[in-house]
């Protein structure tokens, strides 16, 4: 290995490491915090959720952060098998032997590589699914629903996925040294049609949409809409007990397609005001344009990320520092080194984002104290959370690092303070 090759090998080694031991500490103060937090409810909770269901939400919690540990170590050894243990090396040199053009070897390498990854996490998503959400009494799937479910998420995956990897590669080849700035282009543009065509093309293959039917929440919902000035082009309850117990409320698609959708869960089991509080708070992230705005950063990371790349490509130490000696750039060879190690270099930012999607969370909150009713809220929350055994007691450094939304209490406590 050249000098800059094995000091990038180092660097490399070094972040991953760095990333897995901190991902390790974190999941093991949850747990220990959540566990000694195990014995009573929160004050601030004491008469609105019962100690039998505050039990259930730290088990489940424990469940659910002891698999991520194992989830962890799992993709760290297949990063690293695949990278300086040779697999990118070994199935790079298979594929090359292949009688097609250079093209459509570097799209079989990234979808080779891709398929590896996916198959490998089949063990623990079907383990999520039919042991830890089975237990606490989550999961509502079948075997056959799931395994449709599979097929048709890498059916989907292939229809889309496939084509843009074409173009990108292509463009990598033949667009010159400002193939990166086209592929950005394409990237953006990609993303916009998914987004416009989820909610009419490819939701509806997952699951059921009726339009909502129930006149009192209809009434009220519509009043809503009417006084922040909100169009939408539907209300929607979906399915959402085909697969899981657990209730939310989103907003989905663009300008005139926007529509609102219930899972049938949430409304099985909130009031009509707080359905009204929730659906303001979603309200709140549109009318704040978080939406926009988390579209425009995706957009310049993108282009950040891309550009990275754009250099990468040409030197030798990226491709030999992470196990593939090469004469020559291969761009299929780059394209997937790039798409595995770059968890490993961008997981430190990840507290930013949490921090920023927090600070969307609660100023959404308070458009929907201001535009519904704080009380109503702050009930729906209190039942959510306990229906979907989160914990009320995460630990401080944990929530700061992962989370996307600001612990119960916190949420609570800035609501009631509105309230008053
Ligand atoms: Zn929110």
């Amino acid at each position: 290995m050249s000098q800059p090759a094995s000091l990038f090998a180092a660097i490399f080694l070094a972040a991953l490491f760095a990333s897995v031991v901190l991902q390790l500490w974190l999941a093991r103060r949850q747990t220990r915090h959540v566990q000694s937090h195990r014995t009573a409810v929160p004050e601030h909770f004491a008469g609105k959720i019962t100690l039998e269901a505050h039990q259930k939400a730290a088990d489940y919690t424990v469940a659910r952060t002891r698999l991520s540990i194992v989830d962890t170590l799992v993709d760290t050894a297949v990063l690293l098998a695949l990278t300086l243990g040779g697999g990118v090396a070994a199935l790079a040199g298979a594929i090359g032997e292949l009688p097609i053009a250079i093209l459509w070897q570097d799209v079989a390498l990234v979808v080779a590589v891709a398929l590896i990854g996916a198959v490998i996490a089949l063990p623990l998503s079907w383990y999520r699914t039919f042991v830890i959400e089975q237990r606490f009494g989550f999961n509502r799937m079948s075997v056959a629903l799931w395994l449709a479910d599979l097929a048709k998420g890498a059916l989907l995956g292939a229809l889309l996925g496939i084509p843009l990897l074409c173009l990108v590669l292509w463009l990598m080849a033949r667009a010159g040294p400002l193939w990166w700035l086209y592929a950005w282009l394409a990237w953006v543009a990609f993303q916009l049609l998914v987004l416009a065509l989820y909610p009419t093309l490819i939701a509806p293959l997952f699951n059921r949409f009726a339009p909502l039917t129930d006149a009192e929440v209809r009434e009220r919902v519509e009043r809503l809409l009417a006084r922040c000035s909100f169009a939408a082009k539907g209300l929607f309850v979906m399915d959402g007990s085909r697969r899981s117990n657990h209730g939310n409320a989103y907003f989905t698609g663009f300008g005139a397609g926007r529509r609102i959708v219930f899972f049938d869960t949430l409304l099985a089991r909130l009031q009509v005001d707080e359905v009204e509080a929730v659906l303001a708070h979603e309200l709140g992230h549109f009318k704040l344009r978080h939406v926009l705005k988390r579209i425009a950063w995706f957009a310049v990371a993108s282009l950040a990320l891309l550009a990275l790349l754009g250099w990468l490509v040409g030197e030798p130490w990226f491709y030999a520092g992470l196990g593939v000696p090469l004469a020559a750039p291969r761009y299929g060879v780059a394209l997937a080194l790039f798409m595995l190690t770059l968890p490993v270099f961008t997981f430190l930012a990840a507290p930013l984002a949490s921090l920023y999607s927090r600070r969307h969370e609660f100023e959404a909150d308070a458009y929907a104290a201001r535009n519904a009713s704080a009380t109503a809220l702050v009930a729906a929350l209190v039942k959510l959370y306990e229906d979907n055994a989160n914990t009320l007691t995460p630990d401080p450094l944990h929530s700061a690092f992962y989370d996307s939304h600001p612990p119960a209490a916190a949420r609570i406590a800035r609501l009631e303070a509105a309230a008053a």
